[in-house]
């Protein structure tokens, strides 16, 4: 039996509907931007498989940092003991990050480098003896699968059978120069229950690649700072340069309290989470109370390698030729942006932030259940591309060690799709 028809039998796979499944594509190797299929078709990566592939597939340095690391110390407890590859990369991060961090918390995965950061914030509350307890979030936000980042994300198709179980958060559209003002009120209703306000700053992924505008978050943001309300910034995705900056809250004056980091903080090679908070938020827990103890803690907890392989994608991004292919790959997207506004293409919203790029295709109706979805990438595919469209957003992310002529061929893939729809 073939690999596809083994998976079949004993595999349940993430979003996939099991009904009328099609037989999953067995990937033998993967070098740079590129995947190879058993089959021998060659595939461009050009969603850095699920957004975490920075520097491509199989890189020789981190490859090797992780080897390295596996031969002296693959994992040990993190509670009571320490090692060289979380400390360092604790040491190197913080200073990167966008504002005054002083402390990592280190966990597995996105979801729960969100999850640490609302417990965080919220018993930052209840170790002061506040009353602080509700969460505000964006309209259309994701910020992971586990239910307290279920909780703060949109209420969609994804979180449809749990509604009665989420806990209340108060949602607000992402801002702009219009609505600024009944926002404003909004908080101000709440204002002194507020423990949180968690965000992607700038681009919403899941949600459907929405972007929007720094200047009115930044203005939201000095709003929300002055009520005293603890800012997380969710950088899962945005983070590691995919708009430009090395993360995204460069753009924007008014810092967060805490930032959440996951996806490319790896490379894409490892699974890793952290959450980095500012001495404000780490001081609450200093106490001679015991109560006040963060309690939680995952198995891996800064697992040696996946340290390692962060470290090593450290080394990689602060190298100027990485830093010169970012700027490259924003100006590319930002030029197939133009050139695709000036076509007749039905297609509506191109967009552009960073490395970043999206566009709503004008068929059938908006949303994540909109198959066209599967019609292009199988589409795709056929043309030797990776795309996978969220409902009937199309996007490009692509790693940052994609070249000239790969991404020339994912830009002639994507025009070739629209213009047979
Ligand atoms: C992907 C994502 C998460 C969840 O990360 P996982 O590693 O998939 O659990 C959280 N927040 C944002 C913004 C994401 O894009």
């Amino acid at each position: 039996m073939n690999l596809a028809a083994r998976d079949q039998r004993v595999i349940w796979h993430p979003f996939t509907r099991q009904k009328d499944m099609l037989p999953p594509i067995p990937v033998v190797k993967g070098q740079g931007s590129l995947l190879w299929a058993e089959n021998g078709d060659v595939y461009i990566d050009a969603v850095s498989s699920w957004w975490v592939t920075l520097h491509g597939h199989g890189h020789p340095y981190i490859a090797e940092k992780i080897y390295r690391q596996a031969l002296q110390l693959e994992q040990v407890i993190f509670a009571g003991f320490t090692h060289e590859p979380a400390v360092q990369l604790a040491e190197r991060l913080l200073p990167l990050l966008p504002g005054n961090f002083t402390r990592i918390f280190y966990s597995d995965n996105g979801s729960t480098s969100t999850e640490v950061a609302l417990k965080m914030a919220i018993q930052y509350w209840w170790n002061k003896g506040e009353k602080r307890k509700k969460i505000l979030a964006f309209h259309n936000a994701y910020h992971g699968d586990t239910f307290g980042a279920m909780s703060v994300s949109d209420r969609s198709v994804f979180t449809l059978a749990f509604h009665d179980l989420l806990f209340e958060v108060i949602f607000i559209d992402t801002p702009d120069t219009v609505n600024l003002e009944s926002i404003a009120q909004k908080i101000r209703e709440h204002e002194n229950e507020i423990a949180a306000f968690i965000y992607e700053p700038l681009v919403q992924g899941a949600g459907g690649m929405k972007m929007y505008d720094a200047g009115s978050m930044d203005q939201l943001l000095a709003l929300v700072r002055q009520a005293g309300i603890v800012c997380i910034a969710d950088e899962v995705m945005t983070g590691f340069g995919r708009t430009g900056n090395l993360f995204a809250s460069a753009a924007m004056v008014n810092k967060p309290d805490i930032i959440c980091l996951s996806k490319g903080l790896t490379g894409g090679t490892m699974a890793l989470g952290v959450t980095a908070c500012t001495d404000r938020i780490y001081q609450a827990y200093v106490s001679d109370d015991a109560m006040k103890t963060f309690f939680h803690g995952h198995s891996f907890t800064a697992n040696p390698l996946a340290c390692s392989a962060a470290v090593a994608s450290l080394d990689l991004l602060e190298e100027p030729a990485c830093r010169k292919q970012i700027s490259w790959l924003c100006s590319m997207q930002q030029a197939f942006a133009e050139k695709l506004q000036q076509q007749q293409l039905p297609v509506k919203d191109i967009r552009v932030t960073g490395t970043l790029l999206a566009c709503e295709i004008e068929k059938g109706v908006d949303g994540y259940l909109n198959n066209i979805s599967a019609h292009v990438t199988s589409e795709a595919l056929r043309q030797g591309v990776y795309l996978r469209p969220l409902g009937n957003t199309l996007y490009l992310m692509p790693p940052y060690c994609i070249t000239a002529a790969e991404l020339e061929q994912v830009y002639t893939c994507m025009e070739n799709i629209l213009q047979a729809l």
